[in-house]
C-alpha cells in the first residue's frame, strides 16, 4: 500500500509523492529553550519521530532538519530573569532536550540548526522581502511584513485576508498572537532595552529576528526552496506556520512546502495545560509517577496523532503498565527467525494510512497472542515493527527486574544441576515458581521469567 498522509494544506489524505525519490526533505519546527520541554512538546517530537520512521520503513531516505530556537521573546525575557547571558541560559536547555530525545528513542534529525548560526541568511532573506515590496521599515526601525501584500496570506489556516478589521493597520512585534489580532508581523525588531545585550549590528539596524523568519531561512538554507513535509503542533499553524508560507514564498517564488502535517493537542483532565493550572508537566515530571520516558511514548502510540490525547495518571500507569508486559512477552521469545509476512503487510498497510498507530499496536499484541506462529518469528516480526514504534524492545536495557531472592534461588539450582542432583533442582524450581517466576533451561543456561 502506497503511503497516505493527512495534508492540513488541502484538509485532505493524500499519496505521498515527494519531490524527489532520491530523498525526502523534512522539517521539523523545535524547541524554543527556555525551559525543559512539556510533555505537549514532545507530542509533536514523537509524531515526527514516527513519521519519519515509517518513511525508512517504506525505503525513502530522509534529510530531516530541526530547529532550536535560542533567540526569541521568551529566552531573551527568562534569560535576562535568571542573570545569565543568553548563551548560557540556551545551551543547558538545548542539553537537557537532547537527553529527553534519547529517552524517548527518538531519532536524532539529521541536522540541528540553532538560530543564532543563520542570522546572516535572515538578513539576505528580509532584505530581499524589502527588495521586492512585502515587506518595509516601520517608524521604529523595526521590518514588517505587509499580509495585505500577499494574496495567497491565510491559506493554510484558512484564514481569510477579507476578514481583516477595517482599523487593523497596526503592527505586531510580539512572536505569538492569535487570529483575532492579525497583523503585519516582525521579520526584524530593532533592538529595544528590553532585549538588554541581545542584539546583532547588521544592515537592516541593530536588532534581533522575529521569531517566524528563523525557520524560513533554515528551512532554505539546508533543504533548499521547495521541501516536502513540514511538522509542528496544531497551535503553530497560526501564525507561525502561516507565516513561514508567507516570508518563504514570497522571497523564493515557489512553493514552499508540499505536505504540511500537524499533530493535535495533549490536554491534561481535559484542559489545556498550563502552569497556572498546575497540570504542567515536562517529561521528567513523570518518574514521580513511575511512569518511563518509554512508557510516556507507548501511551501516545495508543492515540491517533490527529485526535487530541487525554492525559490522566491513570491512563499513563497503565501504558507503563502495557509496556512492562511486551518486555515480558518479547524475552520469553526465541531467537533465529524470519519475519513473518502476512503480518507485516497488515503492519504496513496501518501505519502507512496516514500513521495508524492504535491498530498498529493492536495488530502487534494479535501476533503475541497467536499460536500458529513460532516463537521465534514472533520475535522477527516484532522486532521488524519496532522500526516504527520505536519502544526499546530490542534494548539490553529492558531485561525484567528479578528480585533478589529469585536470582539466588536461580543460582543454587543452577549449581546443583551442575552437580547432577536433579531432586535439589526440582525442589528449588518449585520454590522459584512459589515466587511467581517461571525457570527454563536453553543453550544459554536458566532464562527467568515472570508467570
Ligand atoms: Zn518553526
Amino acid at each position: 500500500m502506497l503511503l497516505k498522509l493527512y495534508n492540513t494544506l488541502s484538509r485532505e489524505i493524500e499519496d505521498f509523492k515527494p519531490n524527489s525519490e532520491k530523498e525526502v526533505t523534512l522539517y521539523t519546527c523545535g524547541p524554543t529553550v527556555y525551559n525543559y520541554a512539556h510533555i505537549g512538546n514532545f507530542r509533536a517530537y514523537v509524531f515526527a519521530d514516527i513519521l519519519k520512521r515509517t518513511l525508512f520503513y517504506n525505503g525513502f531516505n530522509v534529510k530531516h532538519v530541526m530547529n532550536i530556537t535560542d533567540i526569541d521573546d521568551k529566552t531573551i525575557r527568562d534569560s535576562i530573569k535568571e542573570g545569565k547571558n543568553l548563551k548560557e541560559f540556551t545551551e543547558f536547555y538545548t542539553k537537557a532536550f537532547y537527553e529527553d530525545r534519547d529517552s524517548l528513542e527518538i531519532m536524532p534529525a539529521g541536522i540541528y540548526t540553532k538560530a543564532t548560526d543563520f542570522i546572516p541568511q535572515m538578513v539576505k532573506m528580509i532584505e530581499k522581502l524589502i527588495s521586492n515590496g512585502y515587506a518595509y521599515k516601520g517608524e521604529d526601525g523595526s521590518v514588517y511584513f505587509d499580509i495585505r501584500k500577499y494574496k495567497e496570506y491565510g491559506k493554510l489556516s484558512r484564514f481569510k485576508l477579507s476578514d481583516l478589521k477595517e482599523n487593523a493597520d497596526g503592527r505586531l512585534k510580539k512572536d505569538e498572537y492569535e487570529k483575532e489580532n492579525a497583523q503585519d508581523f516582525a521579520l526584524w525588531k530593532a533592538w529595544d532595552e528590553n532585549d538588554g545585550e541581545v542584539f546583532w549590528e547588521t544592515a537592516l539596524g541593530k536588532g534581533r529576528p522575529g521569531w517566524h523568519i528563523e525557520c524560513s531561512a533554515m528551512s532554505v538554507e539546508e533543504l533548499g526552496d521547495s521541501i516536502d513535509i513540514h511538522t509542528g503542533g496544531v497551535d503553530l499553524i497560526f501564525p507561525h506556520h502561516e507565516n513561514e508560507i508567507a516570508q518563504s514564498e514570497c522571497a523564493t517564488g515557489k512553493e514552499f512546502v508540499k505536505y504540511w502535517m500537524h499533530n493535535e493537542h495533549l490536554l491534561v483532565d481535559n484542559k489545556k495545560m498550563s502552569k497556572s493550572l498546575g497540570n504542567y508537566y515536562s517529561l521528567r515530571d513523570l518518574e514521580k509517577i513511575n511512569v518511563s520516558p518509554l512508557g510516556f511514548r507507548y501511551w501516545l502510540l495508543t492515540a491517533d496523532y490527529r485526535s487530541p490525547i487525554n492525559f490522566t495518571i491513570e491512563t499513563l500507569q497503565g501504558a507503563e503498565t502495557a509496556l512492562k508486559r511486551l518486555y515480558e512477552a518479547y524475552n520469553e521469545l526465541e531467537d533465529g527467525g524470519i519475519a513473518d509476512a502476512t503480518y507485516t503487510q497488515e503492519f504496513k498497510n496501518y501505519i502507512n494510512d496516514d500513521l495508524g498507530t492504535p491498530k498498529a499496536l493492536a495488530l502487534m499484541w494479535k501476533l503475541l497472542k497467536d499460536e500458529n506462529v513460532a516463537s521465534a518469528t514472533k520475535k522477527a516480526t516484532l522486532l521488524d515493527f519496532n522500526k516504527v514504534f520505536g519502544l526499546g524492545i530490542d534494548k539490553e536495557k529492558i531485561e525484567i527486574e528479578i528480585p533478589d531472592e529469585v536470582v539466588k534461588l536461580a543460582q543454587d539450582r543452577e549449581y546443583a544441576r551442575s552437580q547432577k542432583d536433579f531432586a535439589l533442582s526440582d525442589i528449588l524450581r518449585a520454590k522459584i515458581e512459589a515466587h511467581g517466576y517461571i525457570v527454563k533451561d536453553t543453550d544459554k543456561g536458566q532464562k527467568i521469567s515472570k508467570i
